[in-house]
C-alpha cells in the first residue's frame, strides 16, 4: 500500500520523464515540498536514447554520472552519412570549448528510472501510475490539481506548477496554447534490432544519422547488442505504408545502401512504432504560478539528439526560477521573461539547423567541413548542446549562417549555369 498523498505542497511536477524528475529532484534539495506524479510507471520505454556532452554536467549535479556511465554506451562523435556515401565525423572532443568530451546512449527505460528515483531520495513525492487530469487555478493564488489513480480520482493543492508532461503537452493543450510548425511536419517510425552492424573500433558507440531521400534516419548502438534504429520521413512517404510497420521501418532504413549493409544480420528485439504530428511550440511557456519544461513546451526534430538535453536543461532553469519566485513573488514575471528569452534563443540556434538539414546547400556544407576561424569546432559544440552561454560559438555560427546564404546563392547560379556543383566553400579538415 502507497504512502497517503499529500495533499497541501508548495510544488506539482505533471510527469516524470528527465524534465520533471530534474525539476523534482533539485526543488526538493532546497526543502520545498514537491509531488513528482507521472502517468505510467518505471521502468517503460521511451524513444530519445542518445545524450548530449552538455548533459553531464547536469547528471554530475544531480548525482547521478556514474550510475548513467555505467548504464550507457561511450558516444565520443556524431557520424552524418550522405545518400552518396559521403561520411563526416564530428568528434566532441574537437568542441570550441571541451565541457565533456563524449556523451551517452542510454535505454530510456533505465535512464528515466534512475532519474525518477533520484526524485524520490530527495524528498519528492514521486507517484507512479497516477495522471493530471486537470488544473484550475483557485482565487487564492493556489492550484487545485485532479489526479486519476487506479479506480479513483484526487485532487492536490499547490502553490506553484511545473508542466513536464512531454509530447502530451497538458498545459499548453489544456490552454490551446500549442502551434504545430508550419514546414516540420514530419512523422517517425522506429525500433529496437539486435545484430545490427556496430562502426568499427572507437566509433563503435558514435550515433549515425543517415540522409535518405524522403528524410533521414538514425542508428543509435545501446547496451547488450541492441541497436535503435528508426527513420523521419515526410507525410507523403509514409502515407505509402501498406504492410506491417516493422517490414516498413526496415525497408525504409534499408533505401541508404551502407544502413541495408549493416541490417543485413538484424532482428527486430520489440515492435516497431511511430509518433506523428511532429514538432511544435507553445504560445506561452509560463504565467502567473505556472511554467513549463521541456517537451511540454517545444519540440524540435531529434536529427541533432537535443531533446533530452533540452529537457534537462529547462528543469534546472524551471526549478531555479521557482524556487526564487516561492521567496520573491514579486520578482515572478522579470524571471519569467529572462527563462523564456533563454530557452527561444537556445531552440532558435538548433531550430535554424534542422530547418535547413536536407537543403543541398547544408549538404554541401555538411560533406565538406573546413574550419576556417574555428567554424567547424562552433558547429561542433552545437552538436554538443553548447549553444546556450557561449559567445565564441554564437558569433561563429553567425559567421556560419553567413556563409550558408553565400553558399546557397553560388550553388543556384551554378545550376542555373548548368555547371554541376561548385568548387568547396569549405575544404576539409580530416
Ligand atoms: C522519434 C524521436 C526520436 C528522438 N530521439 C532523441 C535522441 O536521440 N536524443 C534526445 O535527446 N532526444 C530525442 N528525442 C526527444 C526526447 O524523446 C524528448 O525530448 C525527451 O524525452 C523530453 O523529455 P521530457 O521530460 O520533456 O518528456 P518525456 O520524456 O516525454 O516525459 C514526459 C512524461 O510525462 C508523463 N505524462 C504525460 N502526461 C501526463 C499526465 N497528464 N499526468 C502525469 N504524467 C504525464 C509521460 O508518461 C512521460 O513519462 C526523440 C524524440 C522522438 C519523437
Amino acid at each position: 500500500m502507497s504512502a497517503p498523498l499529500p495533499t497541501d505542497i508548495d510544488v506539482a511536477v505533471i510527469g516524470g520523464g528527465p524534465a520533471g524528475s530534474t525539476a523534482a529532484t533539485l526543488l526538493a534539495r532546497q526543502g520545498w515540498r514537491v509531488s513528482l506524479i507521472e502517468r505510467d510507471r518505471h521502468p517503460r520505454f521511451h524513444i530519445g536514447e542518445s545524450l548530449l556532452p552538455l548533459n553531464l554536467p547536469i547528471l554530475e549535479r544531480l548525482g547521478v554520472l556514474a550510475e548513467v556511465a555505467a548504464m550507457g554506451v561511450h558516444k565520443p562523435a556524431a557520424d552524418f552519412l550522405g545518400e552518396s556515401g559521403a561520411h563526416n565525423r564530428f568528434r566532441f572532443d574537437r568542441a570550441l570549448r571541451v565541457v565533456a568530451d563524449h556523451a551517452f546512449q542510454v535505454r530510456r527505460d533505465q535512464f528515466d528510472d534512475l532519474l525518477f528515483r533520484t526524485a524520490a531520495s530527495a524528498g519528492a513525492d514521486a507517484r507512479e501510475s497516477t495522471e493530471v487530469v486537470a488544473v484550475h487555478r483557485e482565487a487564492d493564488q493556489h492550484w487545485t490539481v485532479a489526479l486519476k489513480r487506479a479506480d479513483e480520482t484526487v485532487s492536490l493543492r499547490c502553490r506553484y506548477l511545473i508542466d513536464c508532461s512531454g509530447r502530451d503537452t497538458l498545459l499548453a493543450r489544456q490552454w490551446k496554447l500549442k502551434r504545430a510548425h508550419p514546414r516540420h511536419r514530419s512523422a517517425a517510425l522506429y525500433g529496437h534490432f539486435r545484430g545490427v552492424e556496430r562502426r568499427p573500433g572507437d566509433d563503435a558507440g558514435n550515433i549515425s544519422i543517415y540522409r535518405l531521400p524522403q528524410g533521414w534516419m538514425w542508428m543509435i548502438p545501446l547496451p547488450d547488442d541492441v541497436m535503435s534504429v528508426g527513420a523521419v520521413c515526410t507525410p507523403d512517404y509514409l502515407k505509402q505504408r501498406r504492410g506491417a510497420l516493422d517490414t516498413f521501418l526496415r525497408e525504409t532504413v534499408c533505401t541508404h545502401p551502407e544502413a541495408a549493409r549493416r541490417m543485413q544480420r538484424a532482428e527486430a528485439a520489440a515492435p516497431a512504432e511511430a509518433t506523428g504530428n511532429y514538432s511544435y511550440q507553445s504560445r506561452e511557456i509560463a504565467g502567473p504560478g505556472w511554467v513549463m519544461a521541456g517537451d511540454a513546451y517545444a519540440f524540435v526534430d531529434p536529427i541533432f539528439s537535443s531533446g533530452v538535453f533540452l529537457a534537462m536543461h529547462s528543469a534546472e532553469q524551471a526549478a531555479q526560477l521557482v524556487d526564487r519566485v516561492l521567496r520573491a513573488p514579486a520578482e515572478e514575471s522579470t524571471l519569467q521573461r529572462a527563462y523564456r528569452r533563454r530557452m527561444d534563443a537556445g531552440l532558435k540556434t538548433f531550430s535554424w539547423f534542422i530547418e535547413r538539414f536536407t537543403t543541398p546547400t547544408m549538404r554541401h556544407l555538411f560533406e565538406r567541413p573546413r574550419n576556417v576561424w574555428q567554424i567547424e569546432q562552433a558547429v561542433i559544440s552545437m552538436l554538443s548542446g553548447d549553444v546556450f552561454d557561449n559567445p565564441a560559438v554564437h558569433s561563429r555560427l553567425r559567421a556560419f549562417r553567413m556563409i550558408y546564404r553565400i553558399t546557397a546563392v553560388g550553388l543556384r547560379w551554378q545550376r542555373w549555369r548548368g555547371r554541376g556543383a561548385p568548387a568547396a566553400t569549405l575544404e576539409s579538415t580530416a
